[in-house]
């Protein structure tokens, strides 16, 4: 791995965030090659130093986070028979570091989909109490109105029951496609039930035939990404998740 400061070796491994990280080593918790250091910008090379945390040796693995923007036709899964997978989307040097998809997106919607190695992350912006909003834009045959805006605020059942938490929807237009009435909306979700947007319009009699992804938490699909090109996160879009 390469060489790296001491504060930032250690954020990536999950010690705690870079601010909390930089005090206890300032507090004297840390060692490199037996010797207390309280130099947080320390460069040092993780596959040489031996660096111990509270006494506990430090394993480096490098870590790697990713927005992609999914395009249609691949599938949101690090293996499958049949079909491209977003992995196969990534350069062989990303590829080795085994990212996997934090959550799925549909094999025919678009859009924001991180990628990373870092379980720990993966788990907490997964867990169904955590209710992380993601958003959407769609297109949706018919004419999307009020009553679905307030359906969707209420909660709607889907097929199999489940009644959803309050949904945010916004009406960006209504166009006329070959297939008749087709609106262009925007929705906001706080939970991720299977197929989940496209079901809560057959709730409300709609098909969706176009979807894509925006906004997950606080990460936003970078809108200069092409279709199918991912970019590692920034600093500061890391440090928003973590
Ligand atoms: N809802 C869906 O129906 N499909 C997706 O891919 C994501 C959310």
């Amino acid at each position: 791995a390469k060489r790296m400061r001491l504060d930032k070796l250690l954020a990536n491994m999950g010690y705690g965030t870079r601010s909390e990280i930089r005090r206890v080593v300032k507090q004297g918790i840390v060692t490199v090659d037996g010797v207390i250091i309280k130099d947080f910008g320390l460069i040092l090379d993780p596959d040489a130093a031996d660096v111990r945390f509270d006494g506990e040796k430090v394993v480096f693995r490098e870590v790697i986070y990713v927005m992609l923007n999914k395009p249609q036709g691949v599938v949101s899964a690090t293996e499958d028979k049949r079909d491209r997978t977003v992995i196969d989307l990534l350069d062989p040097d990303d590829r080795v570091l085994e990212p996997f998809p934090v959550g799925r997106l549909d094999k025919d919607t678009e859009g924001l989909l991180l990628l990373t190695n870092d379980g720990k992350l993966a788990h907490e912006l997964l867990s169904p109490r955590k209710h992380v909003p993601k958003i959407y834009e769609a297109h949706v045959l018919g004419e999307v109105g009020v009553e679905d805006i307030r359906a969707f605020a209420a909660g709607v059942e889907l097929d199999d029951g489940y009644k959803t938490m309050p949904a945010q929807l916004i009406i960006d237009g209504h166009e006329t496609a070959q297939e008749g009435p087709l609106s262009r909306i925007t929705l906001t979700i706080h939970e991720g039930k299977f197929h989940q947007v496209k079901r809560m319009f057959e709730a409300v009699g709609k098909k969706v035939v176009y979807l894509r992804r925006i906004a997950m938490g606080p990460l936003q699909l970078d809108p200069h990404l092409k279709l199918g090109d991912y970019r590692a996160l920034t600093e500061s879009e890391l440090e928003s998740l973590l």
